[in-house]
């Protein structure tokens, strides 16, 4: 990638994209090209042809996609196969039919066997069935991935996809039942402290282990492999460092200064017992993360505070 090369950032208003996006910034990088989805709705075949024919973009990082913690997974389970699968096929098709040099498809560690031995090796990917309540979501990157290696097979296109961790940052979704677990708890101990309340409750057992990447970290990764990555296949991006919720809220309790007690809701669901990233191969590649997680739930509920009165969910 050149300094002057036409990037485009799919999905540049998320967390990931936009992380994305101060990152190229930051290195100096001065054509890149973004779309709000008001502009350009990625779900819609002919438009988004119409933009690439249009913009022709070099470079591509596909971080556009319908996201959610387990609840809106498992709620809206129609919309994140369709959407996502539409989003996907037409940003890597449109990418093949204008001869972008590269492309880098952002996929999740919800795409290995709900049962895979752990640490999680990218060669688990479909030696087990899935987590039950994200199975559409997974499903549709799962496609993803087998999109960017049959294209790269079939047309030799220089396609790569990352699977991440369970992300936090900047911008993410603070909705009380749509988010993913750590900005919803970020929310529910800030707002216990502010209001008073006794106790906060916390979902499922407490037990399940997660591991968490900064969005910033998960930028850096992201760009680091777009410069020296090239093979089919996925690679994994975390820490390779994972707790349990019921330790996570913990955490959290203390950065913000909550008081009261810890409830578990058991009758809302675990999901997957546990999700840690395999990332001798990232690691091997010579690439660490930099952001430790108390750190960067700091950051994040500063982050949370700032824009507290804009926030719309
Ligand atoms: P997952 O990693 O795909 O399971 O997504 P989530 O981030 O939504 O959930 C991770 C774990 O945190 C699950 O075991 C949830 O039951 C648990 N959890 C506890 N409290 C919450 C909460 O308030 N919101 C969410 N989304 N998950 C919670």
């Amino acid at each position: 990638m050149e300094k002057a090369s036409k990037i485009y950032i799919a999905g540049h208003r998320g967390m990931v994209g936009s992380a994305i996006y101060r990152k190229l910034q930051k290195e100096g990088f001065t054509n890149i090209i973004t779309r709000v989805s008001a502009d350009l709705d990625l779900r819609n075949q002919q438009d988004v042809a119409d933009f690439f024919a249009q913009e022709k973009p070099e470079y591509v990082f596909l971080a556009a996609a319908k996201v959610g913690g387990i609840v809106a997974n498992n709620t809206y389970r129609a919309d994140f196969l369709y959407e996502n699968l539409q989003i996907q096929n037409n940003v890597i098709h449109s990418s093949y039919v204008n001869g972008v040099k590269k492309l880098m498809f952002l996929g999740s560690s919800c795409i290995y066997p709900k049962l895979a031995p752990q640490p999680l090796k990218e060669e688990y990917l479909l030696t087990g069935l899935l987590e039950e309540t994200n199975e559409p979501y997974a499903i549709a990157k799962i496609a993803g991935i087998k999109m960017c290696d049959a294209y790269r097979a079939q047309y030799g296109c220089n396609y790569i996809s990352v699977m991440p961790t369970n992300l936090y940052g900047y911008n993410d979704n603070y909705h009380p039942q749509n988010s993913h677990v750590l900005p919803a708890l970020i929310r529910r101990f800030h707002e216990a402290k502010e209001q008073g309340f006794e106790t906060v409750t916390i979902w499922g057992t407490g037990t399940p282990k997660r591991e968490f990447l900064f969005a910033d970290d998960l930028a850096e990764a992201c760009y680091f492999l777009m410069k020296t990555y090239d093979a089919p296949g996925l690679i994994n991006i975390g820490t390779g460092e994972d707790l349990s919720i019921k330790d996570l809220a913990l955490l959290i309790k203390k950065i913000i200064g909550y008081t009261g007690e810890i409830k578990f809701d058991t009758s809302k669901s675990d999901g997957t017992p546990r999700k840690l990233m395999d990332v001798s191969k990232l690691h091997d590649k010579g690439w660490k993360h930099t952001i430790e997680l108390e750190d960067g739930i700091r950051l994040a509920y500063h982050d949370f505070l700032v824009n507290e009165n804009t926030r719309i969910a």
